[in-house]
């Protein structure tokens, strides 16, 4: 398990708990819940709930976390997403312990307070379809209209809903409603529906139920249930809350929790939306919920993301009671930082040039000895070969090179990382094309290691790979799904309108050290100067790994930061 960093706010939600706790309010118990709905992956959205969630559970002396599935929707819930869920928290570094329940094992007393609230008059079968309930509810500017059959009788109420229970209805002919005020200024108060006819297998009650709790109804009494003693959720549920008291206001129970809101994650050029999310999978936009494009938890550990990172992007990213939108380039800072310490440093490159050295003789080989992480000589040391014949990066080579490219060009020498210094003095082209084929160099021995006995400096520093040894490999890189950086456009009609085509970018042809040959998947490494990658646990074989990149060297927040606090300081 990875460890907690420490948080570093005090948000409002957190003050809250503490003077709760402080008053010995609920005997000073601190009991939250990470509710999710078992209707598709969990994001990085999510992810902010988690955190915090479980966070404040482990921050509080006795304090638990429950782990609930909502799952109150037989129309799109799946065992695969309650399994998925688990392992997603899990790896975040959560443990729930024994406390893991289901909305549906409360079906049968959830049942019953509904029986509860129509004998005391609270509740009542409406028969309006679904259209008229909705037209009968108005709008912001207007009351709503009493349903015709707000006004029944009590025992009425009591057999059809029974009768709803027992499937004598087909879906949609009957609801159950809260009898609270059409004319209340929150919408949510008029009449919610709480109950709904559903004939549809329910992955964990099967066929015994064909009706189902609505959110509203279910959510409040499972917390109460459960004691648990904050409830915290997105802003959405805001105007929710005086449903939520209403009906534990007038239910026998024993606990009412409190539920606060906080503002939901919304991240730069991603959606965060499940059902929006599940669209890109099912129109095979991407390759399922785990490609490493997605936003996704299971998306991000393929892409290479550690589970530290994204609880440090959580951490940093705070709590706010007002919705904002976060740049994806801090969530790239956050992984940066943290591979910068653990990834081992390799070299591969990405779009091969071949270059011979001219005086190195032909058929030798030597290994040279590198550190694995520079900086860090716990992580020991490794051999990579030398040989007469290497690749480079072709961006490292310019025919005809400005003054301040301080790479390889014609005359010009440079330092092979921890190798040689070279210099080039000839090119092979394509004789059609004019393309260049190979470059040819010439070595300096006296320069072993990287740096000249006669303290001559060379300006540049390229990567290499010996090309007889080097291991050919795919990578993948990656860029943002959406064009769009904004939340608000997210959600237009079109959704291929939105997207950038270009998100991936398959390279086949890329040379790693030949150490990297039997590297286990899932593995993450730094390719010098390009970035951070991850061995791939999908597509990579025994001896065949493909690598997906993470995220590249360059650091846009840090800029973005600078940026923030010149103008800050203006
Ligand atoms: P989506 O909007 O992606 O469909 P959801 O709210 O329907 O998400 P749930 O499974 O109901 O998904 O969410 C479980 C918990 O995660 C809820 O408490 C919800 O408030 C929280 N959550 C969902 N999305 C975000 C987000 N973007 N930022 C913070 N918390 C979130
Ligand atoms: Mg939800």
């Amino acid at each position: 398990m990875t460890e907690i960093p420490p948080t570093r706010h005090k948000d409002f939600i957190r003050q809250i708990i503490a003077d709760d706790v402080a008053e010995n309010k609920n005997q000073g118990r601190v009991v939250t819940r990470f509710p999710p709905e078992p209707n598709g992956y969990l994001h990085i959205g999510h992810a902010k709930s988690i955190c915090l969630n479980f966070g404040i559970a482990d921050e509080n002396e006795g304090g638990v976390c429950h782990l609930r599935f909502d799952d109150t929707n037989p129309t799109k819930e799946e065992l695969e997403y309650v399994d998925s869920i688990q392992r997603d928290v899990r790896w975040l570094g959560f443990d729930w312990g024994e406390n893991l329940y289901y909305a549906s094992d409360y079906f049968d007393q959830l049942y019953r307070y509904a029986v509860v609230l129509i004998k005391e008059d609270k509740a009542y079968v409406c028969s309006l379809p679904p259209d008229k309930i909705r037209e009968y509810r108005g709008t912001l500017t207007e009351p709503g209209k009493n349903s015709p059959h707000r006004d029944r009788p009590v025992a009425e109420n009591l057999d059809l809903f029974e009768r709803m229970k027992a499937g004598e209805f087909e879906d949609g002919a009957h609801v159950l409603r809260a009898k609270i005020d059409m004319a209340s200024p929150n919408i949510s108060l008029r009449d919610p529906v709480i109950y709904r006819i559903l004939k549809r297998s329910h992955h964990r009650t099967g066929d015994r139920w064909c009706i189902y709790p609505m959110y509203d109804f279910t959510h409040c009494l499972s917390d109460s249930i459960e004691g648990i003693t904050h409830s915290l959720c997105t802003l959405e549920f805001q105007d929710n809350r005086a449903v939520y008291d209403w009906v534990l206001d007038q239910l026998p129970v024993e606990r009412h929790p409190q539920q606060i809101e906080f503002a939901r994650l919304n991240l730069s050029n991603t959606l965060l939306s499940k059902r929006m999310l599940l669209k890109l999978v099912q129109e095979g936009v991407v390759e399922g919920w785990d490609d490493p494009r997605m936003p996704t938890l299971s998306g991000l550990r393929r892409r290479g993301y550690t589970p530290r990172a994204i609880r440090d992007f959580c951490d940093r990213i705070g709590l706010a009671k007002k919705n904002s939108q976060v740049d994806m380039a801090l969530l790239e800072h956050c992984v940066r930082e943290d591979l910068n310490e653990s990834a081992q440093r390799v070299m591969g490159v990405l779009r091969p040039l071949k270059v011979i050295i001219d005086n190195y003789p032909e058929g030798q080989t030597e290994d040279l000895e590198f550190q694995n992480h520079p900086g860090d000589t716990a992580m020991g040391t490794r051999m990579v070969p030398f040989s007469r014949e290497l690749y480079i990066e072709q961006d490292d080579f310019r025919e005809e090179a400005p003054k301040k490219f301080f790479r390889l060009a014609p005359g010009r020498e440079v330092r092979l990382r921890y190798a040689y210094y070279i210099t080039c003095v000839g090119m092979e082209k394509d004789e059609k094309t004019g393309e260049i084929t190979a470059l040819h160099c010439t070595y300096d021995p006296e320069t072993k290691g990287g740096s000249s006995p006669d303290g001559r400096k060379v300006k540049g520093t390229i990567h290499w790979v010996s090309a007889a040894h080097a291991l050919e490999v795919q990578v993948r890189l990656y860029d943002h799904l959406m064009l769009t950086p904004d939340e608000d456009q997210k959600e237009a009609p079109e959704l291929t309108d939105l997207l950038n085509k270009d998100s991936l970018e398959v390279l086949n042809s890329c040379r790693v050290e030949p150490g990297l040959k039997d590297i286990a998947p899932g593995s993450r490494v730094q390719f010098e100067r390009l970035g951070y990658f991850c061995v791939d646990p999908v597509d990579s074989s025994p001896g065949k790994p493909v690598f997906n990149r993470t995220v590249s060297l360059r650091d846009t927040w840090a800029k973005i930061e600078k940026a923030q606090k010149s103008k800050k300081a203006k």
